[in-house]
């Protein structure tokens, strides 16, 4: 088997941050520190070994990029000052680039300035696509699908969604490859007895349960903003009230759909606020919002260690998620206070516009890590229950 060595990968992954990253003496500091680090999967020092000899296709296989859940405590502990912890994120930055064979996400993270350029280029489109295709605005009750009709929308969405889940899947699908046969995971060793796909269900259990929506290791063992900051503000549960948010808008607008097409209520329809499904979207909106408010504040503030490195990509997500949070609120005021005001039309027009933009840009943004980090906790809940079965 030919290993290629890149002889370039440290200089391309700097494009991407990490710039201390020379320093680094391969002592090992920031593994022992490293709450996450274990025998199933054992980083930051030998991902930065990786790259430091140039073994490309192993450092974007890597399941350890996406099981640190960059608090920075190895930042902290590098005698060599090579922030480690910055280095995991970058590697991240990378592998996102590697996977996303369309080239946008390597422009966004490496051309902050096109970036921003296609960012708002992008955001006008939907803006002026939206202003051109709108109808009439009543005076008396606000009736945003007949300012925006809901079937121009629903197209809109289909065929972004089209977009997103076709470079997601390529994505998801050459990671998942990859770190298969780095694993020496095969189909039928997930598939091939009942013992196998009780192992399979348990790794799927563990990534998409346990990891992703209980954030088990994040909440007991990221435990490096414990006992100064206080529970509102740390970071694994800003992160799991992010999540949380973000998955139940997506539940609420997918009831809201189904409702639509079983003749159970036409979307658009007045409901009180606690209706369920209007409910259930205004606590999950306000999850989103008080996650993504923090996550600017914590950036913003440069506390932490986790948070000393941010690139513009970074505040376009964070951006994005919170204005689309925000419009919606809004919306929300203006549906339910009387006189309906005619201002509702506007921030309506800028909600959908903005929401299609962060849609669009899933899978070129930080976002993506949403999609390969489940990927690569089911194949360490692979590896942890192979190493546990053969104590
Ligand atoms: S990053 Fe720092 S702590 Fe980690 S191996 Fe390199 S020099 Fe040591
Ligand atoms: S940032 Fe935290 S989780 Fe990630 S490698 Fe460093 S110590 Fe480990």
């Amino acid at each position: 088997m030919t290993t290629l060595v890149n002889l370039n990968l440290i200089t391309d992954l700097q494009m991407f941050g990490a710039a201390e990253i020379n320093a680094c003496v391969s002592c090992g500091n920031c593994t022992a520190i490293c709450p996450l680090s274990d025998n199933d999967s054992t980083f930051p020092r030998r991902v930065i070994r990786l790259a430091q000899v140039g073994l490309t296709d192993d450092l974007v296989s890597s399941k350890e990029l996406w099981t640190c859940y960059a608090c920075g405590m190895c930042t902290g502990r590098c005698p060599q000052e090579a922030d480690p912890g910055e280095f995991m994120a970058t590697a991240r930055r990378y592998a996102i680039a590697h996977y996303d064979k369309s080239g946008i996400a390597r422009i966004m993270y490496t051309k902050p300035v096109i970036g921003a350029a296609i960012a708002l280029a992008a955001g006008l489109f939907f803006a002026l696509f939206f202003a051109a295709v709108s109808g009439e605005r009543s005076q008396t009750s606000l009736k945003l699908f007949d300012f925006i009709s809901y079937p121009i929308i629903h197209t809109v969405g289909i065929i972004l969604m089209a977009v997103v889940v076709l470079f997601s899947a390529l994505g998801v699908v050459l990671l998942a490859r990859n770190i298969a046969k780095r694993d020496g995971v095969t189909w039928k060793s997930l598939t091939g007895s009942k013992a196998a796909w009780k192992r399979t269900g348990k790794a799927l259990w563990y990534a998409l349960g346990i990891e992703s929506l209980g954030q088990k290791r994040y909440r007991e063992d990221c435990v490096d903003d414990e006992p100064v900051v206080p529970l509102y503000r740390r970071r694994w549960l800003i992160h799991a009230l992010t999540i949380w948010g973000f998955l139940g808008l997506l539940l609420a607008t997918a009831i809201d759909y189904g409702m639509d097409m079983f003749g159970i209520k036409a979307t658009g329809t007045w409901v009180p606020l606690w209706y369920p499904v209007r409910l259930l979207g205004t606590i999950a909106g306000l999850s989103l919002m008080y996650g993504v408010t923090w996550f600017f504040i914590n950036r913003w503030q440069k506390r932490a260690e986790s948070s000393q490195h941010s690139l513009p990509t970074d505040w376009l997500f964070l951006a994005l998620l919170w204005v689309t949070g925000l419009t919606g609120f809004l919306i929300e005021v203006a549906l339910y206070v009387g006189p309906a005001p005619l201002w509702g039309y506007w921030v309506f027009l800028v909600h959908v516009a903005v929401a299609m933009e962060l849609v669009l840009f899933l899978p070129f943004s930080k976002f993506a890590h949403a999609m390969y980090r489940p990927v690569a906790l089911f194949f360490y809940g692979l590896a942890r229950d192979r190493s546990i079965s053969s104590v």
